[in-house]
């Protein structure tokens, strides 16, 4: 087991403390009991080495009482900022990132923002890394727009990270919690950058959802593209799709596939992710998936299988209803919420959708979360 300085502190990695083994362990009951009114669960698929996963990490900039620049994360519950300079979860590459940011600041008369005041300059970092391609997108989080030495400023961060392949400025000027503003303006690079899973490239701008533990995603989407037994005939929906990962890996089983994703950013990479793989079977739309189901089962559409990978706070019966209108043999359900999963997977019951299998893949070691993939069959009524 490996000792962070500031574990508790923080209140990121809830277990932390616990050997590996026991935290896996650990997870399967909790998703075991949380599912046994409708299946079994496999053993939780784990990491060979459990740390330095997250490719996405994310720092605040501030001062400490005596006036010294700082970055890092909030403290659980709070606005007081936990310095952080090496986290054992986060991409160590990014982690360096960060701190060279940070010393560069005073020679460029860079202020950092002040959340009590207003005042400043600098907001948030945050590095998203790929991990098959090396790839790396800084987002510097600035207060206002204008940027003085921008240029030489970039020069400076990429002479010392040239592992850096793209900077984007986003501007922030909101008094709220939210890390991204609207405003946006690449600074070096292409503005996104390019990661690899089950064979399939993905752009990832600074704002679209990617999966954060891109060796723990590939095992998952394969299992949840197994369950769904595809054999180039059928119909497809990739709901709450994001850049259009699983369906895009699921395409060439299928005959056609469906994407459905709220987040705007998310869609667009979406379509340029299927053109950049020459996936010509599938396409996307940008709308609530419920709204979309609901549209696609009042026009008579049908589908044979759906996936789906909602968000924290699961599904909506709206969606599940409008599932069941369209009548899809099978259902895949991806999660990153066990609660809301169980909760979903009563109203699927309801329906006439009987889960028949559960895995757990360990998406975030040392932390209490568990994401799992279950699959479900339309029960015929006799
Ligand atoms: N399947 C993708 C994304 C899963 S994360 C992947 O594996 O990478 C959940 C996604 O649901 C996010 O992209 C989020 O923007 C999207 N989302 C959240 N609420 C939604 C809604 N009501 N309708 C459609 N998409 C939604």
């Amino acid at each position: 087991m490996k000792q962070c300085p500031n574990f508790k502190k923080c209140g990121g990695c809830q277990y932390l403390d616990m050997p590996y083994e026991e935290q896996l362990k650990k997870k399967h009951k909790e998703v075991s009991q949380l599912l046994k009114n409708f299946c079994k669960v496999h053993p939780v698929v784990g990491m060979e080495d459990p740390y330095h996963y997250r490719n996405k990490v994310h720092a605040v900039f501030g001062r400490d009482r005596k006036g010294k620049i700082i970055s890092g994360v909030y403290k659980e519950g709070t606005h007081t900022i936990l310095p952080v300079d090496v986290c054992l979860i986060e991409n160590e590459k990014a982690d360096a990132i960060i701190k060279t940011v940070r010393e560069l600041l005073p020679s460029f008369k860079m202020k950092v923002y002040d959340e009590d005041t207003g005042f400043g300059f600098l907001r948030h970092v945050l590095i998203r890394t790929a991990h098959k391609t090396g790839e790396i997108m800084v987002v510097l989080v600035t207060a206002s727009p204008v940027f003085p030495s921008k240029n030489n400023f970039v020069k400076a961060l990429r002479k010392v990270h040239p592992e850096i392949t793209t900077v984007v400025q986003n501007v922030n000027n909101r008094g709220t919690s939210m890390v991204l503003g609207d405003k946006e303006q690449v600074l070096y690079g292409p503005g996104f950058i390019v990661d690899e899973l089950c064979g399939k490239k993905f752009r990832i701008s600074s704002k679209s959802f990617y999966q954060i533990n891109p060796i723990q995603t590939e095992k998952l989407y394969d299992l949840a593209i197994k369950a769904a037994k595809l054999t180039g005939k059928e119909t497809v929906v990739d709901a709450y799709c994001g850049i259009g990962t699983i369906g895009i890996a699921a395409s060439a089983g299928a005959k056609e596939v469906i994407g459905v994703e709220l987040n705007k950013d998310a869609v667009r990479d979406a379509g340029t992710n299927a053109k950049m793989n020459k996936v010509n079977n599938i396409r996307f739309y940008n709308n609530d998936a419920g709204k979309f189901m609901v549209q696609m089962a009042s026009q008579g559409a049908k589908a044979d299988v759906v996936f789906l990978d909602p968000p924290r706070s699961g599904s909506t019966e709206e969606f599940i209803n409008a599932v069941a209108i369209l009548g899809p043999e099978r259902v895949v359900y991806v999660s990153c919420g066990p609660d809301t999963l169980a909760r979903d997977l009563g109203w699927f019951k309801k329906k006439g959708y009987e889960a028949e299998e559960a895995w757990a893949v360990d998406m975030f070691p040392m932390t209490a979360h568990t994401e799992a993939v279950v699959s479900l069959k339309k029960v015929r009524k006799k």
